[in-house]
């Protein structure tokens, strides 16, 4: 199963690179997917490092048709097509019924996370949309927080400034994903009211066996600190990266070591196992 995943993803990606064609049938199969409900939340979760404590999730976007398909693989398209727009809504507002969902079955309370693209800066009412479904869903707006990366920044726009500020001024949280992948100035973190830096998974998987990746990590734990972020790491594998990263005070840790993403009933049953 692991290796047919492997060339299915394989499969899609070559098919997105290809020619014209291809694309348009994707494009086409994307829409179809959004319009038939096609599209499906995994959640993984983010533990405190000190207590081991599951503190919150990351919604990740999963196409029902093709589970073992990153996303990574056709967001671009769905970018390019605009249908990042609804597609973008449509997670927002499933996360954040998710969480009311677990919250309904008295399950600890727990932040939801969710990956925003670049391009759902320049919709005009990103701001109405998540107020919209933050009202509806009647989720507390500290409860979510949104993935940015470094890209947004980089165009250095007076009006994506603008817009984060406003997220923050509901109560919502800004969290820097990839960080240190970007090439953006550091001086970005002054201008940018961020909450919280996700240190890069490329940089993890080196962390105990790299001194380059294992100063960076370090270097990016020291500055989260010095600014008063808190700081996540990603990808964490293995038991040597979880205790590297604990000695050397990260906040947070998310990665397969701890579970993998998950539908929502598997994490539920994942999540009261570990509770129990
Ligand atoms: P990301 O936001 O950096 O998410 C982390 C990716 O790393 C996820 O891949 C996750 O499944 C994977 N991962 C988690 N733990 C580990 C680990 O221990 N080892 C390794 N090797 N990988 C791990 P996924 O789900 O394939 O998503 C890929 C990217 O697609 C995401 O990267 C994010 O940029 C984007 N994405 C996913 N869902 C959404 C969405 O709803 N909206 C938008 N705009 N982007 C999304
Ligand atoms: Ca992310
Ligand atoms: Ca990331
Ligand atoms: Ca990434």
């Amino acid at each position: 199963a692991k290796a047919m995943g492997r060339n299915n993803y394989q499969f899609y990606t070559q098919e997105i690179n290809k020619k014209d064609n291809d694309r348009l049938t994707l494009e086409t199969d994307l829409r179809k997917a959004l319009d038939r409900d096609e599209f499906q939340l995994h959640f993984q979760p983010k533990i405190n490092l000190k207590n081991g404590k599951v503190v919150g999730v990351e919604a990740l976007l999963r196409w029902k048709n093709h589970p073992n398909v990153s996303p990574a693989a056709y967001i671009p398209l769905l970018e390019e097509t605009g249908l990042i727009i609804p597609v973008g809504e449509w997670v927002l507002r499933t996360a954040c019924n998710q969480i009311r969902a677990w919250q309904a079955e008295k399950l600890p309370a727990l932040h939801i996370a969710v990956n925003l693209s670049v391009r759902q800066f320049s919709q005009k009412d990103l701001i109405d949309t998540i107020s919209r479904i933050l009202n509806e869903t009647g989720l507390e707006p500290y409860l979510l927080e949104l993935e940015i990366t470094e890209s947004l920044l980089m165009d250095n726009k007076e009006s994506n400034i603008a817009i984060l500020t406003n997220i923050k001024n509901m109560g919502v949280r800004i969290s820097m994903d990839d960080f240190g992948t970007g090439y953006s100035s550091l001086s970005y973190l002054k201008r940018f009211p961020i909450h919280t830096l996700k240190i890069d998974q490329s940089f993890v998987k080196g962390i105990t066996t790299n001194a380059d990746d294992a100063a960076i990590a370090g270097a990016i734990i020291n500055l989260a600190h010095s600014l008063r972020l808190n700081v996540v790491a990603e990808g964490v594998e293995t038991q040597e990266q979880h205790d590297f990263l604990l000695q050397n005070d990260c906040n947070q840790a998310q990665g397969y070591l701890i579970s993998r993403p998950l539908p929502a009933a598997e994490f539920e049953t994942w999540l009261k196992a570990r509770n129990a």
